[in-house]
């Protein structure tokens, strides 16, 4: 499995830290609001990174962080006059509503930089001990970006270019030592969250988050780090310069990142009025179309959302979709017994597709090509499945396609949602058992309509629900 590092600029055989193990970070949302399809880009593309490492049988800790104190959240809740605390509780959960949507399984863990903050403490304290940070006199703990030797070396940016760059920047009265130094601790203003620290009662610098959360659940030197291009400079170039000059070794063997995500051939921004929350697109198409669209171009490639993108997505989407539902009909009343020789022939050729997805896969994940494989298989499924064919044949038939569609998240079979009337007669009947003192049945029967997702609460007006 080869996979492109920023880091080295080529293509490289995938070498884990530690055999059959990958410890996997994705740098996660700033929670001020509902995400928008940018955001879902990386979500959905190292979502399906996880699951094909999964499928080749790593044992995946894949950790994603939600920043959860920064300017933006202090802004928002100042302008509804609530608590940072209160925007970023809701819209982290609001989140995940929309990650369960694009199928993005939830990381193994989604630490919050506010819970992590003695760690960061720590860190910096590390570093000023290491002579690669300085508290300024306001209490502002800088980092002394030109004591790190290989500072640029992800983005392959020359420190003395960085420096022409940022030489008006500097202005009398700056505290810094270099324009260059990054704040990892600010002092607090006025109405802001803060944390008590040896510098000063203030907060993070967000750079320093990463660091600690990658090395608290993933240890010193993780497998892949990931995020958008944009994080490539400075906040990865950053990252490193803290976790390697802290821990003393190498923080990530690979450094992944995805192109950005254009509408209509254009920088997506509120100004320009071509600005989309995946809550806006989920309420025109279901958020799996979202994510075929994602997947259909290289991560590494730009790519443009546009209306016409998005219906060829859904034709797509519902061309597989039918295939699966096709395949369900004919195994209900498929024949059971041994599999014809034709078969046997068959789901070996079948094979052939898998392999094809698996080249692409192992190529840098391309998706694309991922998907072109999933079609031919979907084309063989509807010329070689027929009312005659076995049920054996089509059940090891279904398990191939099933297990590339789950590569790729795409959902085969939609859960149907229970009935109103259906919760009502269980309802019912759960009623009818606790009369008859029949306990067992009734908690049988709340257990089953939780695990459905319905909620009962006995109220002295009789049973009320609801759906969680
Ligand atoms: P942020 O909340 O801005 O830190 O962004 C969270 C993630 O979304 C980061 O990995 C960004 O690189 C990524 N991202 C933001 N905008 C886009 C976009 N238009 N296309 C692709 N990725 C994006
Ligand atoms: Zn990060």
């Amino acid at each position: 499995m080869k996979l492109y590092n920023t880091l080295t600029r080529q293509k490289e055989e995938f070498v884990p830290v530690e055999e059959g193990k990958v410890k996997m970070y994705v740098c996660g949302p700033t929670v001020y609001n509902y995400i928008h399809i940018g955001n879902a880009r990386p979500m959905i593309v190292f979502d399906t990174v996880r699951r094909y490492m999964e499928y080749k049988g790593y044992d995946v800790n894949f950790v994603s962080n939600f920043t959860d104190v920064d300017d933006k959240i202090i802004n928002k809740a100042i302008e509804e006059g609530t608590s940072a605390e209160e925007v970023s509780k809701r819209f982290i959960e609001e989140c995940k509503k929309d990650m369960e949507g694009m199928n993005i399984n939830p990381a193994t863990t989604h630490p919050l930089a506010t819970q992590e903050i003695d760690g960061m403490i720590e860190m910096i304290a590390k570093l000023i001990e290491k002579g690669y940070a300085y508290p300024a006199a306001d209490g502002t703990v800088y980092y002394r970006t030109r004591k790190f030797k290989d500072y640029g070396k992800l983005s392959h940016k020359n420190i003395d270019d960085l420096q022409a760059g940022h030489r008006d920047i500097k202005v009398t009265g700056d505290l810094k030592e270099d324009a260059l130094d990054f704040v990892l601790w600010k002092p607090k203003k006025e109405g802001e969250p803060y944390w008590e620290s040896p510098w000063c009662n203030g907060r993070p610098g967000w750079h320093i988050e990463c660091s600690v959360m990658s090395k608290k659940y993933l240890g010193d030197e993780i497998d892949i780090h990931a995020g958008g291009e944009d994080l490539i400079f400075p906040h990865h170039e950053n990252e490193i310069a803290q976790s390697e000059a802290a821990n003393g070794v190498e923080f990530s063997k690979y450094w992944m990142h995805n192109a950005f995500l254009n509408i209509d051939n254009k920088k997506m921004s509120k100004s320009l009025g071509n600005f989309f929350t995946v809550r806006e697109v989920s309420e025109k198409y279901d958020l799996q179309v979202l994510r075929f669209f994602m997947l259909s171009a290289h991560y590494r490639s730009p790519l443009n959302f546009s209306a016409d993108l998005m219906e060829a997505a859904k034709n797509g989407l519902e061309r597989i979709v039918t295939a699966a539902e096709h395949i369900r009909h004919l195994q209900k009343s498929a024949a059971e017994g041994e599999l014809t020789e034709e078969e046997q022939k068959a789901l070996e050729e079948s094979k052939s597709y898998q392999d094809k997805f698996e080249t692409a896969m192992d190529d840098d994940f391309n998706t694309a090509d991922g998907i072109s494989a999933v079609f031919e298989l979907v084309k063989f499924i509807n010329t070689h499945t027929s009312a005659e064919s076995t049920k054996g044949y089509l059940d090891a038939l279904y398990d191939r396609f099933k297990t590339l569609c789950d590569v790729l998240g795409i959902i085969l079979e939609k859960e149907e949602e229970m009935l109103d009337a259906e919760i009502e007669n269980l309802i019912a009947e759960r009623q009818a058992a606790r009369k008859e003192k029949n306990f067992s049945r009734a908690d049988e029967i709340r257990d089953l309509l939780l695990e459905k997702g319905i909620i009962l609460k006995d109220t002295r007006e009789g049973v009320q629900w609801k759906r969680a």
